[in-house]
């Protein structure tokens, strides 16, 4: 049997919720803290059927059967366990890995394990040396965050120090962890002489761990003015994936779950100042929009989230960005507003915890503010403006997966653009509709979010398998990293030379069950949501888009490795520069 590597069976498991997958087939209860209903797998007329979705189990205390959501779906649906992880590995949008040989399997799950250590050390190491003399700047950087000694503790800060005193890989070399693990973890860096020098010098070390409380990566503040830069982050690793993490978490997944809402700050210290203000249900994206993973994630503790984002232009980008993907997966949203140039570090710190709980307590709904954004500088009496405002909005509304939701932003849609309800929740019903004929109700359903240029390219395959062969044809390896449809379309480009009219069939028979459902929702469209060689153009450009975010991740290492290895940050611009004109061109 296929042998999943565990680190990807966790990975499913943390972004499905168990709650949900039951709630499609089971009507669930909530009682307390977890979900009840009518056993599905004996007769029962009293539910004793539980699901607790935080800790990813169901139990019927009346037949005794129970497990996790793996085990759930493999008996319910009657599916082999390697179908039950494709399936609902497809529905978290996650790749199902190339299975290597069983030996090499064990062999990452066992370096995954060695890293896990390592990082733990790191954290006790860092966590010595902000007690240090050297960790005096440190010290004094939390403290004049007026961050308190228990939070210093729960949050693990520690003190990396600089060149030339104790390093981190020093410690390691006593501990006996090897060389090639210490570089593979990224918290140490192998110059070209061969000597070692640690990632992290002189920063404030903020561990970043699994909701589990494992640490897997480390961010690095600055300590001197002028160090940059001012954040430095632990790369990518076997055990760190950034889009799928969300600090904070493995403190305060106890407290979203108890209150069912989360408060979503950017950074590191937003969080810890909000937490220390005793709002316990909390977490930081550090950088990013919101990912749908993260969002995933977040779907196990809680329905409902409140956005607290430094509301500058940037801000407001992400926020923005980062509402519209909580709305899409069924959340409730608020914005809490803060003054003008001001995060929730800044305003604790300057006005004190009372001020923000309050703030957070007049937060409004994120779709009243949308429409308030978005209609404020329009003149409704105008006729083209009044139009413009409502397709923008409908475009929105669509999203809405809860059609009493739909209709309460259709009224307040309808009263903003000065038409009346029936005409905007006509519309919405209409774009609502076109939505869900484009996602039939198959083992897929709305977690898989293909590209218009994914659909444009499958769409071609089956409906014009000419230009679609020739599309894919253009198309690299590297171009379909990390796409949905990557299997599908790769599969296709090794289907070149068949004649074009047979290969919509062929594609259907060579293809697993959930692909072939992604394949027939893409072609099921009317239309294709772009011309193939606009969808070839498109998926070229999110490669090198990706290729930009890996060379700036470079440039900020060798930034922080420091003085030398000024060739190697001289080739990184010109291949970021490249990279910006191809994108830009
Ligand atoms: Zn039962």
């Amino acid at each position: 049997m296929a042998l999943f590597p565990q680190g990807f069976l966790d990975d499913v498991k943390a972004q499905t919720d168990i709650v949900s997958i039951i709630g499609e087939v089971v009507s669930l209860r909530k009682t307390g803290g977890t979900f009840k209903g009518l056993c599905p797998f004996h007769e029962e007329k009293t539910a004793s059927f539980n699901v607790n979705g935080e800790k990813g189990f169901f139990k019927c205390f009346g037949c005794g059967v129970g497990g996790d959501v793996f085990s759930f779906v493999e008996r319910h649906q009657k599916l082999s366990f390697p179908e039950v992880v494709r399936h609902l590995a497809a529905r978290a949008g996650i790749q199902v890995p190339e299975l290597a040989g069983g030996a090499d399997d064990r062999a990452a799950a066992a370096e995954r394990e060695a890293l896990l250590t390592l990082h733990e050390q790191a954290t006790v190491f860092y966590r010595e040396q902000l007690d240090q003399p050297a960790g005096g700047r440190a010290r004094k950087e939390l403290e004049n965050r007026g961050l308190k000694p228990e939070t210093i503790e729960t949050f693990r800060y520690g003190f990396a120090p600089a060149a030339g005193r104790e390093s981190l890989h020093g410690r390691f070399a006593d501990l006996k962890v090897p060389t090639a693990l210490q570089i593979r973890s990224g918290l140490v860096i192998e110059r070209d002489g061969g000597t070692l020098v640690d990632r992290f010098r002189n920063r404030l070390m903020i561990p970043i761990a699994r909701e589990t409380g494992s640490v897997v990566a480390f961010g690095g503040r600055a300590l001197e003015a002028g160090q940059v830069p001012k954040y430095l982050n632990s790369p990518e690793t076997p055990v760190y994936t950034k889009s799928r993490t969300l600090y904070g978490l493995d403190v305060t997944k106890g407290a979203i779950r108890k209150h069912n809402y989360c408060v979503l700050v950017e950074g590191y210290f937003d969080l810890a100042q909000v937490w220390q203000a005793g709002v316990q249900p909390v977490a930081a994206l550090c950088g990013t929009a919101l990912t749908s993973a993260q969002s995933r994630i977040l779907k196990r503790f809680a329905s409902k989230v409140v956005i607290s984002f430094d509301p500058d232009a940037a801000g407001r980008g992400a926020a923005a960005r980062s509402s519209e993907q909580l709305v899409a997966e069924g959340f409730q949203v608020n914005v809490a507003l803060l003054p003008d140039g001001s995060d929730p570090d800044a305003f604790i710190q300057a006005r004190g915890g009372q001020p923000y709980t309050e703030l957070l307590k007049g937060s409004r709904p994120y779709l009243e503010f949308l429409l308030d954004r978005a209609s404020a500088g329009r003149d409704m009496t105008r006729p083209d403006s009044r139009r413009t405002f409502l397709n923008e909005m409908l475009a929105v509304a669509a999203t809405i997966p809860d059609a009493a939701e739909r209709d309460q932003f259709a009224d307040r849609l309808a009263h903003k653009a000065r038409v009346t309800e029936g005409v905007v929740r006509d519309e919405i019903r209409k774009a609502a509709a076109e939505k869900r004929r484009e996602a039939p109700a198959l083992a897929i359903r709305s977690m898989v979010r293909l590209r218009p240029a994914e659909q444009g390219l499958l769409w071609a395959l089956v409906r014009r398998p000419v230009e679609g062969l020739a599309a894919v044809g253009q198309l690299d390896a590297a171009d379909l990293d990390g796409l949905v449809s990557a299997s599908i379309l790769s599969l296709a480009a090794s289907l070149a030379d068949v004649p074009p009219d047979v290969l919509p069939n062929l594609l259907h028979e060579r293809l697993g069950e959930d692909e072939r459902a992604l394949l027939d929702r893409a072609a099921t469209a009317e239309v294709a949501a772009a011309a193939p060689a606009d969808c070839v153009h498109a998926l070229k450009r999110l490669r090198w888009r990706r290729e930009l975010a890996a060379v700036q991740e470079s440039i900020e290492q060798v930034q922080g490795a420091g003085d030398q290895a000024d060739r190697d940050l001289a080739d990184l611009w010109k291949r970021k520069k490249e990279l910006l004109q191809r994108l830009e061109g």
